[in-house]
């Protein structure tokens, strides 16, 4: 099966959040269960110097006046599987962030950056001339890839069979309709059966309208967003297109997160080695400067600091935790200026209980999903969630929000959950109050170190591998392309 794979970001070249890690991991694993898999991504500074084994394959000309542009064929690191690069300097050589400028601010030529993407996608399903191999599935991911399906529809002819995942549905690529003649689309897509989303452009509707397989990065994401609450206003079409709309856990990338291959570790550990873990949380809180207590519960936050991911409830609850209930909290994140603000002035206040890194960074990332005891994400909404994944199988006991695959990924230790039984604590709801009771929970049961590190360890066990994942994906394409054969 030959498989084209669009995405905006891709894990290690590009990386804003999980969308990268999927980007990543899924073309190798699809590659291992034998597809011929390839990987199409925008030719940022950093992918076109990460790629390997670089060669030009094709002239793209100039389309969307993006100004000159060529295909890239690289290999992703030491895989085997292609990597396409859209090599168009006037879009893509900018430094940073893929999607925002120095100021923060979105690039206004977005639409063009992102509809260029989608375009040359569609390009390399219909004209094989380009590479000399055209694919049976286009899977593209997120709105940054939903032109692609809608160019297919708009040219017409025998197009492959296409499957769009959303890994966040809050944000759409909604632009002012006076794109469409640049992004040399059809008029009459601008309509609520097309492209049209309260009288602007959305490229995630795009690519849930014109796509003929919708997923989601979770079972119950995938349920949430056909309701008003999560629907970010699509979910009209998607409860139309409900026996199209499926959701499947994203994987987590065992060469990266394991911790017994972690190089990032200076005591790597077996998966539930919990004195292993222990010696990484000695280490953590020398590191940070944090009295070096293993009998302290050390709580961790690695994230985007948003109140999508609930950071406002770990700022209102940790005085009381730190002062009052002989907790640790080790932070490392970045977000809007208002809750940088409000973790630092934490920091500032509690300096012997609490140590915050403000900013990105991979090797502490690894070092304190390794280091803490619990790892805290209250979100208000989650599609799926990679970080909870990451902290079962690092041995540290996951306190989660009531929503999307965290639901799908984490039992509550008291209430039991669909894998059976508990692994880490459940939110009643996302309120302070109920996330100082389930770290108070926590608290509790880290005092009985038998039955935590029993926890802990059949935590590790779990199964959360691309492995399984991408079956589930290349399930879908093949019942994809049998009903596209019957029909
Ligand atoms: P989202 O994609 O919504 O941000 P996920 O849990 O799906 O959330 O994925 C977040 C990814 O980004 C994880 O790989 C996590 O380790 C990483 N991450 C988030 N913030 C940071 C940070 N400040 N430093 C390092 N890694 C981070």
């Amino acid at each position: 099966m030959r498989i084209l794979l669009a995405a905006s970001e891709v894990f290690p070249l590009v990386k804003t959040g999980g969308l990268a890690d999927v980007a990543g991991a899924l073309p190798l694993a699809l590659k291992r269960l034998g597809a011929d898999v390839r990987l199409l991504m925008p030719g940022y500074p950093a992918a076109l110097e990460a790629a390997t084994h670089r060669r030009i394959v094709a002239d793209l000309g100039d389309h969307l006046g993006s100004g000159p542009a060529r295909l890239i064929e690289g290999r992703l690191g030491d895989s085997k599987v292609p990597l396409l690069l859209i090599d168009c300097p006037r879009l893509y050589a900018r430094p940073g962030n893929p999607y925002l400028g120095p100021d923060g601010a979105d690039w206004p030529d977005n639409p063009r950056r992102f509809g260029l993407l989608g375009f040359t996608a569609a390009r390399l399903c219909m004209d094989e001339s380009l590479t000399g191999w055209r694919p049976d599935i286009l899977h593209g991911h997120d709105w940054q890839c939903g032109l692609a399906p809608a160019y297919l529809s708009a040219w017409g002819g025998v197009r492959p069979a296409t499957v769009f995942t959303i890994h966040n549905i809050a944000y759409q690529g909604v632009f002012d309709p006076s794109w469409l003649d640049f992004l040399e689309l059809p008029e009459r897509m601008m309509s609520v059966a097309g492209l049209e989303y309260y009288a602007s452009i959305s490229f995630l509707k795009a690519g849930c309208w014109y796509s003929d397989k919708i997923t989601t990065v979770s079972p119950t994401y995938a349920r949430e967003i056909q309701m008003p609450l999560q629907g970010c206003g699509l979910e009209g079409l998607l409860r139309g297109r409900a026996a199209d709309l499926s959701g499947i856990l994203n994987g987590i990338d065992d060469a990266i997160w394991n911790p017994a291959k972690d190089s990032y570790l200076t005591h790597r550990y077996k998966p539930g080695d919990m004195l292993g873990k222990a010696r990484n949380k000695t280490a953590l809180q020398r590191e940070l400067g944090l009295p070096m207590r293993p009998d302290r519960l050390l709580m961790a936050v690695i994230s985007r600091l948003n109140d999508h991911k609930g950071m406002d409830l770990v700022i209102h609850c940790l005085p009381d935790l730190l002062m009052h209930h002989h907790c640790q909290f080790a932070g490392l994140g970045s977000g809007s200026a208002a809750f940088e603000t409000g973790f630092k002035e934490l920091a500032d206040h509690h300096s012997h209980h609490m140590a915050l890194h403000i900013g990105y960074s991979e090797p502490l990332a690894h070092r304190i999903m390794a280091g803490a005891d619990v790892f805290l994400m209250p979100s208000r909404a989650e599609p799926c969630g990679l970080t909870q994944m990451y902290a079962l199988k690092y041995g540290t006991l996951p306190i989660v929000g009531a929503t999307g695959g965290l639901i799908d990924t984490v039992a509550d230790t008291e209430r039991g959950g669909p894998k059976g039984a508990g692994s880490g604590f459940v939110l009643e709801e996302t309120t302070p109050k109920a996330l100082t009771s389930a770290v108070l929970r926590a608290s509790a049961l880290f005092k009985d170190k038998v039955e935590w590190n029993r926890i802990a360890a059949a935590n590790a066990g779990l199964d959360f591998s691309w492995g399984q994942s991408a079956r589930q994906y290349l399930d879908l394409y093949s019942s994809l392309l049998r009903s596209r054969g019957g029909a």
